[in-house]
């Protein structure tokens, strides 16, 4: 096999310098959370073309320079991609182990330059090196409890590609006969393609996974309410509209609760807004104590949710409805060591011949609710057919 090897490593190094300067200058344009990875990344690559430069000159240049700082850099840029990352998936900071692996390469090397040349011995070493750094990475990848995206997976195939050619590598190394690092060999031919095409497929990669974690920022921001955390009015319309159909089709309850937090004005009035704020959420946590795993909640406006109950009719879901009451009012919220009530008027709507679809059972079920604030709050009504129709005044919300 004809291969050239210091003409891959120079190509090698050309591109992995371009694509490393490409991006370098695009990362800014990307949100602050993505653009640590993504320096570490630029930074790796931009370090390693130095090293095949450094390489594809063996012989010309001093050996020092060529094989031991050539592969420290090599490794100080692995090191660095594999940073990227974990830190892009909000792993343990390990750089004192990337640190120790770069410390052990600049040992190895010398030793196996000065102490006991040998180039077969440099090269198990070097691979044992990549190999475990390579293994770092793909435990980056796939040791979380969350999904991993397919980008992720490109990533990882490399390192394990990588983590297989090094050990065969390894094995081959010591019969190979190799009596220099640029010799041309079919197992060289591997590695060397390999390591030309490495920068491109993970960089693309990597690439894609800023891409995913964009999308699942915009999809987070599109569907959430950011300040509790629920989802939002959006949101609900389409579940809402998605459980309703499944319920129609498969024939089964379902029932949807209106929670308004009573005197809310009061509290914003008294403590401030950010006193509110806090409120809101507290009454998110509250909420999600009681509710079920398969029951959906929502923020439709200030202080207002929606929680949808798929399998459940209209008993249980006031029985629900009078749970979640109980617990706001037996549980003051705190400010500043002073109790303050959290409290809720709750309607309870259900599907029913009259009430069949989601326009209907909002108007019933937000009825309902203005009837508990009528009542005098702090109390759950259920949906009534006669609740389906338009009040005369639909803007007529009850005053205190
Ligand atoms: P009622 O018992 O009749 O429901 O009275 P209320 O005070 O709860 O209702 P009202 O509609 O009069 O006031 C709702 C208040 O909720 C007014 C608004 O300033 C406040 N609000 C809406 N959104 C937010 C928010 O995101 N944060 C805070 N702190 N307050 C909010
Ligand atoms: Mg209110
Ligand atoms: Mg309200």
């Amino acid at each position: 096999m004809n291969f050239h090897i210091p003409t891959a490593m120079q190509l090698t190094a050309t591109m992995t310098m371009l694509i490393g300067l490409a991006l370098a200058f695009a990362v800014t344009g990307y949100p602050r959370s993505l653009q640590q990875p993504m320096r570490l990344w630029v930074r790796g690559l931009l370090i390693q073309p130095f090293s095949y430069a450094l390489f594809s000159v063996r012989g010309a240049i001093p050996d020092w320079l060529s094989i031991v700082v050539g592969n420290v850099l090599l490794i100080v840029a692995f090191a660095h991609l594999i940073h990227a990352l974990r830190v892009y998936n909000g792993r343990p900071d390990r750089s004192q182990w990337l640190i120790g692996l770069v410390g052990l390469t600049i040992l190895g090397e010398c030793t196996f330059t000065y102490v006991w040349p040998s180039l077969t011995s440099r090269v198990v070493f070097i691979s044992l090196i990549i190999a475990a750094l390579s293994l770092l990475g793909v435990a980056a990848l796939y040791y979380r409890h969350k999904r991993v995206t397919r980008p992720e997976h490109i990533v990882a195939t490399m390192l394990i590609a990588s983590i297989v050619i090094m050990m065969v590598r390894v094995v081959a190394a010591p019969f190979a006969g190799v009596d220099d690092l640029t010799t041309s060999s079919i197992l060289q031919g591997v590695v060397f393609t390999f390591a030309s095409l490495m920068p491109v497929i993970a960089t693309s990669g990597f690439l894609l996974m800023c891409g995913e974690r964009l999308n699942e920022d915009l999809t987070r921001l599109a569907t959430i309410d950011p300040l509790t955390g629920v989802f939002n009015r959006r949101t609900m319309t389409e579940l809402a509209n998605k459980e309703i159909a499944a319920s129609k089709r498969h024939g089964r309850a379902l029932s949807l609760l209106i929670l308004d937090i009573d005197h809310f004005k009061r509290i914003n009035d008294q403590f401030g807004h950010e006193v509110g704020d806090l409120a809101l959420c507290r009454f998110v946590g509250l909420v999600r104590e009681v509710m079920r795993e398969t029951d959906t909640l929502a923020r439709i406006g200030g202080e207002e949710f929606v929680l949808i109950l798929p399998d459940t009719n209209a008993s249980a879901a006031y029985t629900m409805a009078e749970r979640i009451r109980k617990r706001l009012d037996e549980t003051d919220f705190p400010v500043s060591g002073w109790p303050v009530s959290l409290r809720a008027s709750i309607g309870v709507g259900t599907l029913g011949p009259q009430i069949n679809h989601l326009e209907s059972l909002l108007r019933a079920t937000d009825h309902a609710m203005y009837d508990a604030k009528r009542g005098g709050r702090n109390r759950v009504v259920a949906a009534t057919s006669q609740h389906v129709a338009p009040l005369e005044n639909e803007d007529s919300a009850p005053q205190t």
